[in-house]
């Protein structure tokens, strides 16, 4: 309170210059329309069979950028996209080099995992029958989305002044397990109480306050496939209505969601636009009561980690099991097994391992986020807030998006004669070289968090821009 009276004073005279020293934080956001205008393919569904056709609200990214009070500075986007795939983070995060000297472990780049957004650059081809044309509209649109994350970061870091940050956490409970609940009987088990298999109901939120007590940012995420709508109108779905529904009622504020943990949970029952905006709005409020109650202040100190962990894929496909796979019909595991086969054919070797990125950041002496790639089932965010309190902050679908991220329980699960989707199966939908991770994938990824959050608390610099 005594900060927000100097800072009140100061403003009002402008005598003297802000700084991180004086005031804690420095944040600053921006945000930039992202909805195409050509009528290209939308990402996620493999049925569907035409190019969009229409908007039902417009798509964004959002960048909240802050800086410690020793001039440390971590820059968050999110997005309003299925998945920002690795080229497009790469080039994003070589850019921000060279403008803004930002390392990779201060970049944080989120996708909602919409479903009604566009396909992006090397990423789900074998899904969709992509025509040269489509190529084209893919390509302009990932190069003009590169520019744009640029330009928005830049405009946030532009915009940095005085702030007081918080967080704290709500709860919303639409997410089901849809491994263990049929979605035909949703309504009956969940009258009944009876909805069964891990979920993680959790609201993370970070409240970003000027320093006249205006609500800047607010950064929420959820555990849950933002998947209510399956039509061909772009939009955020739920997530993207929870976004609207909060800078609605904070005009100056952006709104920013990211996607937890929430690979095999569903929003169910959905497939309307009248339960894509309740579920929007259910969360909004779980913020909203958030917000109203008191958070915990968090210090002016940003730690940021990052590490690209080398996850390998399982049994590699035989030149015979992709021979008869190709030869079988004409859906995308066979135009995948039709890919691959004709890679060794030409004597090029199928991918045997995958640069994964994991990221920590810890705010203050003890908030601690952990992003990871890739489409995460639950368990990893249940068993990251075992290991490190419940108040930990969990994202997927975070810097890459290559493929489902299963633990090794679903992996089990998903061995014949079960071919379950989130453990086996959607590898083919990523495209990749072999039907599921090896059993170890768990294993390195808890290893991987684990080094991050051990280097945060000995205070070592991240190894890649160790001096
Ligand atoms: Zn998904």
């Amino acid at each position: 309170m005594k900060h927000r009276l100097i800072i009140v004073v100061l403003l009002s005279f402008s005598i003297l210059p802000l700084s991180a020293d004086e005031f804690g934080w420095l944040a600053g956001t921006a945000r930039t329309q992202i909805t195409p205008t050509e009528p290209m393919w939308m990402a996620g569904y493999g049925s569907r069979d035409r190019p969009a056709e229409g908007t039902l609200h417009e798509l964004w990214i959002r960048v909240l950028a802050l800086q410690d009070a020793s001039g440390r500075i971590g820059v968050v986007l999110s997005s309003d996209t299925l998945g920002i795939p690795q080229s497009i983070y790469t080039t994003t995060c070589r850019s921000l080099k060279e403008e803004f000297d930002l390392n990779p472990d201060q970049i944080m780049l989120h996708s909602s995992h919409t479903h009604t957004g566009p396909v992006l650059r090397g990423a789900l081809y074998d899904v969709y029958p992509l025509d040269g044309e489509q190529h084209r509209m893919i390509e302009e649109y990932s190069n003009l989305l590169e520019d744009r994350i640029v330009r928005t970061v830049r405009d946030a870091l532009a915009n940095l002044a005085p702030a007081e940050i918080f967080a704290g956490q709500g709860l919303a409970t639409f997410a089901v397990n849809r491994r263990n609940n049929s979605e035909r009987d949703i309504r009956k088990l969940r009258r009944a109480g009876s909805l069964k298999g891990p979920v993680d109901h959790a609201v993370p939120v970070l409240a970003v306050r000027t320093a006249a007590d205006k609500l800047l940012a607010v950064v929420f995420g959820y555990a849950c496939h933002n998947t209510n709508l399956s039509f061909y109108q772009w939009s955020g779905d739920y997530a993207g209505f929870a976004q609207y529904a909060l800078e609605d009622v904070h005009q100056d504020a952006v709104a920013m969601f990211y996607m937890g943990c929430g690979a095999d949970q569903n929003p169910l029952p959905r497939r309307s636009v009248e339960l894509a905006r309740g579920y929007g709005l259910r969360l909004a409020a779980a913020v909203e009561r958030v917000l109203a109650e008191p958070m915990q202040e968090i210090e002016s100190d940003l730690r940021t980690q990052i590490e690209i962990v080398k996850l390998s894929f399982g049994k590699e496909p035989t030149r015979n099991e992709l021979a008869t796979l190709a030869a079988a019909g004409s859906t995308y595991r066979n135009r995948w097994a039709a890919r691959l086969l004709n890679d060794v054919n030409n004597g090029k070797s199928l991918e045997r391992t995958y640069p994964y990125p994991l990221q920590v950041w810890r705010l203050g002496q003890r908030q601690l986020w952990i992003t990871m790639g890739g489409e995460v089932v639950v368990d990893y965010a249940l068993g990251f807030k075992q290991q490190y309190g419940h108040d930990v902050w969990v994202a997927g679908y975070c810097n890459d998006v290559m493929a489902y991220i299963p633990s090794l329980r679903v992996l089990d699960e998903d061995k014949p004669p079960r071919s379950g989707y989130e453990g086996n199966t959607s590898m083919m939908v990523y495209g990749r070289g072999a039907e599921r991770w090896a059993d170890d994938v768990e294993e390195l990824i808890a290893a991987g968090v684990d080094r991050m959050v051990y280097r945060l608390e000995a205070g070592t610099p991240n190894p890649s821009i160790a001096e």
